[in-house]
């Protein structure tokens, strides 16, 4: 089975640096069977449509406006991301969790809207440390999904993929072991297949994100009950992002 590989650029690079971190990722990844995804700084978007046209790196985005246009100075809507040929955006990182104070009641208006303009949706949930030390992994994942997908249709959730982020693994070089994943990942399924059915629990694309690096990508992205990754640090290095992303 194809895996999906995203990337997550966060606040990085310049026009001058998408230009040679794209050069390079263009030709590196033409071997790559799996699913490529980089989701790029809007930025970005503009060059990264240009460059990666006729290519199979697919244009992702790193969030985006829950309303469809008017006075949200500042803000990014969905059909400007899709005019930039725009495929896929991340929503509920926990970035903007922390630093933005992004709820999953907002995050579930964001998805409609992208569900609404034809794209897809990954959404980001995860324990904090103290929620995983204190036994609250499942209830904080039981409630994260329950606001994110409230009133979605089950024909909708095609286009939506979960990237399971425990908060304490991204960018701090920790992961949880694989057993850990697996549970939650059987998790987020039971949600899933509670809230629509057994059928789309079993269709739901899962992707492990949190310090996933080349050295430990084929033993977590071999785990069976996860699809593909969402890497933050090791993407800004097209070698290190191909390396993760030839993972079979
Ligand atoms: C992320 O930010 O989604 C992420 C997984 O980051 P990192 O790979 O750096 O932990």
């Amino acid at each position: 089975m194809k895996k999906i590989i995203i990337a997550n650029l966060k606040m990085n690079f310049t026009q001058e640096d998408t230009k040679n971190y794209l050069d390079e990722l263009i030709t590196l990844s033409e071997s790559i069977t799996n699913k490529l995804v980089v989701c790029f700084p809007y930025t970005s978007l503009a060059l990264a449509k240009d460059m990666l046209l006729n290519t199979k790196i697919i244009i992702g985005a790193q969030n985006v406006h829950q309303n469809e246009s008017g006075a949200f100075t500042g803000e990014i809507s969905a059909k400007m991301l899709k005019d930039l040929s725009c495929k896929i955006v991340l929503v509920g990182h926990s970035e903007r969790r922390m630093y933005f104070e992004e709820s999953y009641k907002l995050i579930n208006e964001k998805i409609k809207t992208l569900l609404k303009y034809g794209m897809r949706a990954v959404l980001c949930i995860g324990e904090t440390l103290k929620e995983r030390e204190t036994s609250k992994t499942k209830q904080v994942l039981k409630q994260q999904l329950d606001q994110a997908l409230n009133g979605l249709y089950e024909n909708e959730l095609k286009n939506v993929l979960i990237a399971y982020e425990p908060v304490w693994a991204i960018g701090t070089g920790k992961t949880p072991t694989g057993k850990q994943i697996e549970e939650c990942a059987k998790y987020i399924r039971n949600v899933i297949s509670q809230n629509f059915s057994e059928k789309a629990a079993k269709n739901m694309n899962i992707l492990y994100g949190g310090s996933l690096k080349p050295d430990n990508a084929k033993t977590l992205l071999s785990l069976s009950e996860i699809n593909g990754a969402l890497v933050g640090g090791a993407s800004l290095n097209p070698d290190s992002f191909i390396k993760i992303a030839k993972v079979k």
